[in-house]
């Protein structure tokens, strides 16, 4: 979208990620969904007078290692806040949260954008809290219902510095964001779902204002895209009020997705409205660094590890790199495929990401489905580029095999063998498609032997027709140019 050249666009986000912890924040009950209403519940997540919470120790352990994976400082004490608000989904009336001593702080994000170096967007905390309930409107009448099942799941939410200047930025930031959780196998990712939340503050600047501009928090973000359209429709609206001479007003906006709008929810709330005060059921956190190394010792292979090695032991490009480690399921994908194709050399590994980037992504895209669930195995997929990386067939004909293979299953040397689409590579029956088309063309050959040597394509072109596809390219050139010349 094009936006005013004359302003420079400012993004900080803030993400809510969803534990995969075994049971609740503060209380045995499960942190699972999609059970029936108020049946994931005791008393401690309906808030009846007198329970006490209990902290998780497995959710303590998800902060930290979140932390350390983004390069954060973990702090070794750390104070838990009473957030207040009455809201019918949140029984207490608060919300147990982290305020002023967070238990990650000072982390950074290096996003990867096409055809620029990566950018390091810093991560200002990263702090624990706990979710509410949901209130059902829809079906209803003159009522609403709530569920609690959702109380007492555990969150992080992780600030950023506002460093991003464009929607591409922040695009970016949530992948790289979401690949981590992912890899960390702390947080399932899905947004749609809403395990992985975010909402965007946005504000714009003249091009050399030092001072931020007023912003709005864009909240109901519920993919990528949209939080990218958000954003995108939020600068416009933004410098379109400051050139009519107005003013923006600080106010939590609500992305309307099927009108691609924003509406006014309420005016920004400030931290006193909440009158934060230190939580006093929970006694302040204390980490020793033993626990913290021990953490550390645990943490896997991550993004931009990885896809550096991919970069400097494969040959991909930064970018494809990038696309292959957005997370684990596609990084195994790929290393799997590859792991068929042979490791010889870089030559397999660049196909098989090619592969892998461009007509796999390309169709599952099309047909909504995510790696995990593709019609055409790893496997598979790698010896389909092993086929073309021997030569036994064109990539022209591999492109036909892929359909087959992703529309009715099978693996290649089948299709390949039952279709007869194996490459045509032996000479004598080249030469006599060759001599056929030169037969036929005697217009161009005279052409060619004239000195126009361009119709050296159109003839290869015809054998290539005439064998559907099928003869081995490199040998009707030479075959062509030695009955040519
Ligand atoms: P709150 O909790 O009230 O939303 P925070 O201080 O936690 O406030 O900031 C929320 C987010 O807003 C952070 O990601 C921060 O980077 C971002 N932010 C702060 N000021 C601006 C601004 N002027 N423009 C864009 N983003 C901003
Ligand atoms: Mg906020
Ligand atoms: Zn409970």
């Amino acid at each position: 979208m094009p936006i005013d050249p004359n302003y420079e666009t400012v993004i900080g986000l803030e993400v809510h990620s969803q534990l995969l912890t075994k049971s609740k924040i503060f209380c045995g009950c499960p942190n699972k969904f999609g059970a029936d209403a108020n049946t994931q519940i005791c008393p401690v997540c309906a808030g009846f007078p007198g329970v006490l919470p209990v902290m998780n120790r497995e959710m303590v352990n998800m902060a930290i290692k979140t932390g350390l994976a983004i390069n954060g400082t973990v702090r070794e004490l750390s104070v838990f806040s009473r957030k207040n608000y009455f809201y019918p989904d949140s029984p207490t009336g608060y919300q147990i949260s982290q305020y002023d001593l967070p238990i990650v702080e000072h982390g950074e994000i290096f996003i990867d954008l096409p055809d620029e170096p990566k950018k390091r967007i810093g991560v200002t905390r990263i702090h624990m809290e706990v979710d509410a309930g949901k209130s059902i409107h829809e079906g209803i009448v003159g009522a609403s219902w709530v569920d609690l099942n959702r109380v007492g799941t555990p969150l992080l939410e992780i600030v950023s510095e506002p460093d991003m200047r464009s929607s591409e930025d922040a695009g970016a930031y949530l992948k790289k964001l979401r690949a981590i959780v992912r890899f960390l196998e702390v947080c399932d990712g899905n947004m749609e779902e809403g395990s992985f939340r975010c909402d965007a503050n946005v504000s714009v600047r003249r091009y050399g204002a030092e001072k931020l501009g007023t912003r709005t928090e864009l909240k109901n973000l519920n993919s990528i895209r949209n939080v990218m359209r958000a954003i995108d429709f939020e600068v416009d609206r933004q410098i379109d009020i400051i050139e009519n001479g107005d003013k923006v007003v600080q106010e939590t906006r609500l992305w309307d997705a099927n009108k691609n709008i924003s509406r006014s929810m309420r005016s920004k709330e400030d931290a006193h409205d909440y009158r934060y005060f230190p939580e006093p059921d929970l006694p302040p956190l204390t980490i020793e660094p033993s626990q913290i190394a021990g953490i550390r010792a645990t943490l896997p292979e991550l993004p931009d590890a990885m896809a550096k090695r991919f970069q400097d032991e494969m040959g991909l490009s930064e970018y494809d790199a990038g696309v292959l480690t957005a997370s684990r399921e596609m990084s195994s994908y790929f290393e799997d495929a590859n792991q068929v194709v042979g490791k010889s050399g870089k030559k397999n590994a660049k196909a098989t990401a090619n592969w892998v980037t461009g007509e796999l992504l390309g169709r599952l895209n099309k047909e909504g489905l995510e790696i995990e669930n593709s019609p055409v195995s790893a496997i598979n997929l790698g010896k389909l580029v092993a086929l073309i990386q021997t030569g036994e067939i064109s990539g022209k004909i591999a492109k036909k095999v892929f359909t087959h293979m992703f529309d009715d299953g099978g693996d290649p040397q089948t299709i390949v063998a039952e279709k007869g689409l194996k490459q045509v590579t032996d000479s004598g029956s080249i030469t006599a498609e060759v001599d056929k088309v030169l037969q036929a063309h005697p217009e161009q050959v005279e052409q060619f032997r004239g000195g126009k040597t361009q119709v050296l394509g159109f003839l290869v072109g015809k054998v290539m027709q005439a064998t559907r596809g099928k003869a081995n390219p490199a040998m009707v050139n030479s075959v062509l140019k030695e009955k040519l010349g």
